[in-house]
């Protein structure tokens, strides 16, 4: 027993003390002396319970959370279906191993993953424990598939910290600072970025940009597969310009190249559809899933078409815990949920309210250069007034300043300089106004 959970729950914010209150200080100063120092947090402020759109701590403190534990909690955190499932499931049995006993929860969810990902055709699923692992699962079978080797990403990408997934990944500092050599074979493109690339560059041009460097960096005929995150999560949730995606897609079928589509933070319901692919129209070959999948149980997928999967040997695939079955269960209660309560609606209807009241800020502060997203997915870009200098700093100021009065609001971006608005998508409308008073309040003392 490490924490006590408060008796006293306030479903609103509410400061019981500065941040971190006293109890998360000791915490910290024990965390010091046990937990590695690569392991950072956003705020040491310990939770101690949760309930929609609100982290309670060990203080009694209680935040908006616009966080989702890093865009998992869609469905709430502590969800009363999934904390049900997950109960009933662990009483029953807590693991086998798939590999050595299966069981109906590890079928079931892959059922849900063919009909729910885009199109129609035949497709199978592997399940796994993280994203990164997902990712290097469809790898595999990107491989195994089509015979070749290369693997294409583009600019600005995050995939996850397994040393494949790190090569994969954009950003140097602190993702892959000293820990090369990375997997090779590995080509990185321009992403479409509009809000930097030259003015009125189309998704086209943006492909063409992107294409020309593969063909002549790589050779359309080596590629093994395209890997792309729709809407681009870690790197600064770029939305890309409408055609991009599809343009990629065309020549990935054009030149028997796969491509795999990493919808690990924009995928189940978050960007206002079940796949943020589905707003063009975009099937992909590969579709990678996480975070969401399971409401906060580690729980990953790659699900595809049937043949480029079984192109995989049996026995290829695998994994001590990979589609544990307390894992499955809270991936069914999540789905379900996410069905009955129309979640990708919410998403819209989250996503509606913040940008219009993100983009008076940006009316009113020239450093807020782009309010963006799809859904319940946006990000707001800080640059330095007058041009688009990222603005990390103030960008750092106004999140820190944002946590200090219990709004629980993160940054991203290769610059480090924009705000990352990921709330669960049932977070009641009470809270995500309030949290949005105090980043205008925020703004105001900080940028005047
Ligand atoms: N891919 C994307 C798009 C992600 O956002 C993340 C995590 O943030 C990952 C991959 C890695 O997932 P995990 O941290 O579960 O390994």
């Amino acid at each position: 027993m490490t924490t006590s959970i408060p008796s006293v729950r306030p479903a609103r914010r509410h400061l019981a003390t500065e941040l971190p209150g006293p109890r998360s200080t000791a915490f910290e100063e024990r965390r010091r002396a046990a937990v590695a120092r690569g392991v950072g947090s956003a705020l040491p402020v310990y939770a101690a319970a949760a309930e929609p759109g609100l982290l309670h701590d060990v203080d009694g403190n209680a935040l908006i959370d616009l966080a989702s534990g890093l865009g998992v909690t869609a469905v709430g955190n502590a969800a009363p279906r999934v904390v049900d499932a997950v109960r009933e499931q662990a009483g029953l049995f807590t693991h086998t191993c798939f590999l050595t006993s299966p069981y109906a929860g590890y079928v079931e969810v892959c059922e849900e993953l063919s009909s729910l990902t885009p199109g129609t055709h035949a497709k199978r699923s592997v399940l796994l424990s993280t994203g990164a692992e997902a990712v290097e699962n469809a790898v595999k079978v990107a491989r195994a598939a089509t015979g070749r080797s290369a693997v294409v990403v583009l600019d600005h990408a995050y995939h996850g910290r397994t040393n494949l997934a790190l090569g994969m990944t954009a950003k140097n500092a602190p993702f892959k600072q000293g820990f090369g050599p990375f997997a090779p074979d590995i080509h990185r493109i321009p992403t479409s970025y509009p809000y930097r690339d030259p003015d009125g560059m189309t998704g086209e041009q943006a492909a063409e940009r992107a294409l020309e460097a593969l063909e002549r960096q790589v050779g359309g005929e080596n590629v093994a597969a395209v890997v792309v995150e729709p809407v681009q999560g870690e790197g600064g949730f770029i939305v890309p310009a409408p055609g991009f995606l599809p343009a990629l897609a065309r020549w990935c079928r054009e030149h028997g190249a796969l491509f795999v589509a990493d919808e690990i933070q924009s995928g189940f319901c978050r960007t206002g559809a079940w796949f943020a692919c589905e707003h063009e129209d975009v099937v992909p070959d590969l579709v990678i899933t996480a975070k969401a999948l399971a409401g906060g149980l580690p729980l990953s997928a790659v699900t595809g078409r049937a043949e480029v999967m079984d192109a995989v040997q049996l026995g290829g695939f695998g994994g001590t815990y990979g589609g544990n079955p307390v894992a499955c269960a809270a991936a069914l209660a999540a789905i379900d949920v996410m069905r009955t309560h129309q979640l990708a609606d919410r998403a819209r209807a989250i996503g509606d309210a913040l940008t219009a009241r993100l983009n008076t800020l940006a009316e009113r502060h020239p450093a807020v250069g782009e309010v963006r997203g799809r859904g319940a997915m946006v990000g707001v870009e800080i640059v330095e007034p007058g041009g688009k200098r990222p603005d990390p700093g103030l960008a750092q100021r106004l999140a820190k300043a944002c946590q200090a009065r219990g709004v629980l609001l993160l940054t991203a971006g290769t610059h480090g300089n924009v705000l990352r608005f990921l709330p669960p998508l049932v977070i009641p409308a009470p809270l995500l106004t309030d949290a949005v008073d105090v980043i205008e309040e925020c703004c105001a003392e900080l940028m005047g």
